[in-house]
């Protein structure tokens, strides 16, 4: 633990936080090919120097190993963002849309950074774009889709990219987000059993979803709902034991994860966890 008293820390960098990523998953940084001397630029020309902004990042926690780091918005707040995105669902199921940020110049006003709302771990499934599902616009969520909304077996890149959310751009709301008649579930529940061959990387990609399939059976109701819903609690299960950074400010409450489900047919959004 660092022990450097919080009064004597200066403004975060973004080298500092980014050091955090470093420290918590190397391999996020060799994966985007950003080597030591570079790292910093990479960090300016990407817009992610929420820092240079003069946005307290609310990674001290973090970077100085101490539980109780203040969010210095409160609209961050994880249960104020847990709050914002039912009404936006509310607005897009009953067709009350408002789009806010979504105009050329909300665009240019994010250009030197940016500091998100929430996670969300989406599918890639074409019916279910988090940013219309909840009405928020652009810089409001830091969207990581994959089809079947895998966390555990979808590798580094997945998992660092979450991490570097939290880290460096101090999200604290990670949503893993299912949806109805998920085709990536649908294919896990039908292959689990036929153990046949799939093509190309198919069958790598449904793997991860077959503990779901497991932990799934026995339960009451429809088989690729409880399905869809085991595979969230298993993201959700992941994303808050994941050493170091995740589970750090997880267990103090700092960060809250949740699950949640899309229906197709309503629009309706039933969070959960
Ligand atoms: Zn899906």
């Amino acid at each position: 633990m660092n022990t450097r008293a919080k009064e004597t820390q200066p403004a975060p960098t973004p080298a500092e936080p980014l050091a955090t990523v470093e420290q918590g998953d190397e391999r996020f940084v060799n994966d985007v090919n950003v080597n030591r001397s570079s790292r910093r630029e990479f960090i300016r020309l990407s817009g992610l120097a929420v820092g240079a902004s003069g946005l307290a990042l609310p990674t001290t926690g973090l970077a100085l190993g101490t539980a109780g780091s203040a969010i210095s918005q409160p609209a961050r707040d994880p249960a104020a963002v847990l709050a914002r995105l039912p009404t936006g669902n509310n607005r897009f199921v009953h067709g009350q849309l408002v789009h806010p940020g979504r105009k050329p110049e909300d665009f240019a006003a994010l250009a030197e950074g940016q500091a998100p709302l929430a996670v969300i771990v989406g599918c890639a499934d074409s019916r279910v774009a988090p940013e219309l599902v909840f009405d928020q616009g652009v810089g409001d969520l830091f969207v990581v889709r994959v089809a079947g909304n895998i966390v555990s077996g979808a590798g580094p890149i997945v998992k660092g990219s979450i991490e570097f959310a939290v880290a460096v751009l101090g999200v604290r709301l990670i949503m893993v987000l299912g949806h109805s008649q998920c085709g990536a579930v649908k294919a896990a529940i039908e292959h689990i059993d036929a153990n046949d061959a799939l093509p190309g990387s198919i069958g790598d990609l449904i793997d991860p979803i077959r503990p779901a399939v497991l932990a799934a059976k026995g339960r009451p109701g429809d088989k690729l709902n409880n399905v869809i819903r085991a595979n969230v609690e298993k993201g959700v299960e992941r994303l808050k034991g994941l050493d170091p950074i995740l589970s750090k400010v997880a267990k103090t409450g700092e960060l809250k994860v949740v699950g949640a489900t899309y229906e197709l047919r309503t629009g309706l959004v039933e969070v959960f966890g």
